[in-house]
């Protein structure tokens, strides 16, 4: 464990993520302008976006570039900076850094530097779209962006066929079609939610079926959006004590010792340790 210590007390450095709008400029918060205008350095995924919504709010501070393909240099930079004592904030160009966004291996150097991360809160589209979306958001799953390669995107939705939580898609206009014919006929026809340019004027909510968003005129679907897929509604069969004590034996078969056996099996079937561990060792006795 690290050590522990508030986040606006004592003096080891602290990487600000900064949530940024995703469409409406007001949703800017107070409190993310406050932190930027006291910052040294702004770090971002695109400079030229994030000058632009900066010069919106007169707030003038060096840049930094940290995105996709220059994480890990710029990462090293940014620790450097921040280990010197430097303030240094990190937005991507909507919404939260880290959410289908790049942030997550900056964070991750921050923290094996010891560098504390605290975040100003805003918007995120997966979580706009999952409120208005009149699904069951008591359990959900964030899947973002589906494989580009159709035969790659149609194995990730055969993962994803049994899981019982609502999920949150993004998606591109360009693609949003063909992935739809996908969903409809890898995950049946189920309810669904279109969740498009939310906060912005042409802000649209279409609520129907994975079926009837196929025959939706590709063209109307042009923009941002979010897709919120209903989750399976197939009762997952509890498993039995023979097949719980085969997926131990195929574990040991395949070289685990049997109490990693055992806590793997727990773990995938969502069996308490202890059950399988019994049934294991009753195997043994007869
Ligand atoms: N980091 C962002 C977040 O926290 O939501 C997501 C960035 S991801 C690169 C961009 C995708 O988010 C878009 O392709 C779209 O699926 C979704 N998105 C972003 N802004 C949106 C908006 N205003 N309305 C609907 N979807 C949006």
């Amino acid at each position: 464990m690290n050590p522990r210590e508030l986040n606006f007390q004592g003096n080891s450095p602290l990487l600000y993520l900064i949530a940024t709008p995703i469409g409406n400029l007001s949703e800017m918060s107070p409190r993310a302008l406050q932190v930027l205008s006291e910052t040294d350095y702004i770090a971002a995924e695109d400079t030229r976006n994030s000058g632009q919504l900066m010069a919106h709010f007169s707030i003038h501070k060096p840049f930094l570039s940290c995105h996709e393909h220059n994480e890990n240099e710029a990462a090293d930079k940014i620790v450097s900076l921040l280990k010197e004592g430097k303030k240094v904030c990190y937005m991507s160009d909507a919404g939260y850094p880290t959410l289908s966004d790049p942030g997550q291996r900056l964070v991750q150097r921050c923290l094996e530097a010891g560098i504390k991360i605290s975040v100003t809160s805003g918007p995120s589209a997966a979580i706009d779209a999952l409120s208005v979306s009149g699904l069951d958001s008591s359990h959900f799953y964030f899947e973002g962006f589906l494989p580009a390669k159709e035969s790659e995107k149609d194995a990730e939705l055969r993962d994803l066929a049994q899981r019982q939580e609502t999920i949150i898609f993004y998606e591109s206009p360009h693609r949003i079609h063909k992935t739809l014919v996908s969903m409809a006929s890898i995950l049946g026809d189920r309810k669904a939610v279109i969740a498009r340019e939310l906060t912005k004027a042409h802000e649209e909510i279409i609520r129907g079926t994975l079926d009837e968003f196929v025959a939706l005129d590709e063209d109307t679907l042009r923009g941002e959006m979010v897709l919120v897929v209903e989750g399976s509604k197939e009762k997952k069969e509890a498993p039995n004590e023979r097949s719980i004590l085969d997926a131990v034996l195929s574990e040991i078969k395949a070289g685990k010792k049997a109490k990693e056996a055992v806590k793997n099996v727990s773990e995938r079937l969502g069996i308490p340790k202890n059950a399988v561990y019994d049934l294991y060792l009753k195997s043994k006795e007869d």
